[in-house]
């Protein structure tokens, strides 16, 4: 029998791999602080309706690729596929529109998707996301935009493109809709078949199939930002002028529209150009009736979700820091089995110090402990046999020059405290 493996499209996140991610999520944490948003920790399943009102019915993530599971209760939920509408259930639920507005808000985690796995595209990956929610104001979404891009820039991406669209508000989405509709019928049987079973449920979608048939019947539509209602029109116009007035280079994409329905007003996505097909590293818009549709009162918001797989991928492509990998400092080598009670003692005083330090578990002879400490990336040995124990001191071995002193035990952690 084999042993039991990972289902499709999950990964491990290994050592070699998991300090990068550290790196990330603390630079994360500096710049949330630096835009004053607020960490939250939300669970990982909700009940099915949060997202099948929120984020749509006729969208690909609620029609196709929910994780959702009877409880033992009978309960239907849903592992999250992604965090808006948790995070707007929890603004609610919490009644933080009693504080101060708009709550600004940012979390990350786990985020699960039937999908079809590819490089940057996995069934469980990890979202880091940022909401403010009650304000409508547009420079809102001009600080959520850049927000994305300080964070980006910050963790040493090149490449970054800007794409901003505004998807408009049910006032306007359906002379949208319409005009779409009165556009592509005669091209109706050219679409592919999903764009055909779009065109009467959620032909905006139509906008954004990657089939270059498609892509070309729907090269001259109608764009959102013709048919924008007055309000949507003057919302837009703010979003650029205030991206102009803080430097951020832009582009308008009047084909982006995003795979979730809660979008309104502006729409936009930062792609690094690296990951081919799955080059979009963060995609976010605002979202002003959101709280409505999921049961609460009107409350506008504005947030992105950026994933992290992408990121890390398109760090290591470009060659990026991510600062240090965590190492041990001390390798504590015994002689032989009378010196290993002291040798433990030792290990521990220099922990307590905070000092990393480790020892070998496997039990071998001197030589091979050796060995172990050599590979273990540790910048001294500190060996202690039955000569050390005799006269109080321990033997500082230097793993990299081969250097030996002798140091006293009493002193010893005040010797390493200086000599790291
Ligand atoms: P979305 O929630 O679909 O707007 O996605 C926001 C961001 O999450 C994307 O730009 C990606 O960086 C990331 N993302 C979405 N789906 C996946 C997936 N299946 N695997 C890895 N990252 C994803």
């Amino acid at each position: 029998m084999s042993s039991i493996k990972a289902p499709r499209g999950v990964r491990d996140i290994l050592p070699g791999e998991s300090w990068k991610w550290e790196h990330v999520f603390s630079v994360t944490r500096k710049v949330a602080g630096d835009f004053d948003y607020r960490e939250v920790h939300l669970p990982v399943f909700e009940h099915t309706e949060l997202f099948s009102r929120g984020v749509g019915e006729t969208t690909d993530v609620v029609e196709k690729e929910m994780y959702t599971f009877e409880d033992r209760s009978g309960r239907s939920l849903t592992l999250r596929p992604e965090l808006s509408a948790s995070m707007v259930r929890s603004y609610l639920e919490n009644r933080m529109d009693k504080q101060h507005q708009p709550a600004k808000l940012w979390s990350a985690g786990p985020m699960f998707r039937y999908e079809r796995p590819q490089k940057g595209r996995y069934r469980q990956f990890w979202q880091i996301d940022f909401e403010a929610i009650g304000s409508q104001d547009p420079l809102l979404d001009v600080e959520s935009i850049e927000l994305s891009l300080e964070l980006f820039r910050r963790l040493g991406l090149s490449n970054l493109e800007v794409l901003v669209n505004s998807v408009g508000c049910p006032a306007c989405r359906p002379v949208h809709r319409k005009a779409l509709q009165d556009f592509l019928r005669p091209r109706l049987k050219e679409l592919c078949e999903s764009c055909r079973g779009r065109f009467d449920r959620n032909p905006l979608r139509i906008l954004d199939c990657k089939n270059p048939t498609c892509q070309a019947l729907t090269e001259d539509a109608p764009s959102t930002i013709s048919c924008l209602c007055d309000e949507c029109a003057v919302h837009f116009d703010a979003v650029r002028k205030g991206l102009a007035m803080i430097g951020a280079s832009f582009e308008v994409d009047n084909r982006l529209v995003r795979g979730l329905d809660y979008y309104t007003k502006t729409a936009y996505e930062v792609l690094s150009g690296e990951l081919g097909a799955q080059n979009a590293v963060c995609g976010g818009g605002r979202y002003d009736n959101l709280a409505e549709s999921i049961g609460g009162p009107h409350t506008p918001g504005m947030g992105f979700a950026a994933g992290a797989e992408r990121i890390v991928l398109t760090m290591e492509e470009q060659g990026c820091s991510f600062g240090e990998p965590p190492r041990c400092d001390i390798f504590v080598v015994h002689a032989d089995d009378s010196s290993l009670e002291a040798a433990v003692s030792a290990l521990y005083d220099i922990r307590r110090a905070g000092i990393a330090a480790d020892m070998d578990y496997t039990g071998r002879t001197l030589r091979a402990r050796f060995k172990t400490a050599g590979a273990s990336g540790a910048a001294f040995a500190c060996v202690l046999g039955p000569e050390e124990i005799a006269s109080g001191k321990v033997t500082l071995k230097d793993l990299r020059s081969g250097e030996q002193q002798a140091v006293e035990r009493a002193k010893l952690v005040d010797f390493l405290k200086t000599a790291l």
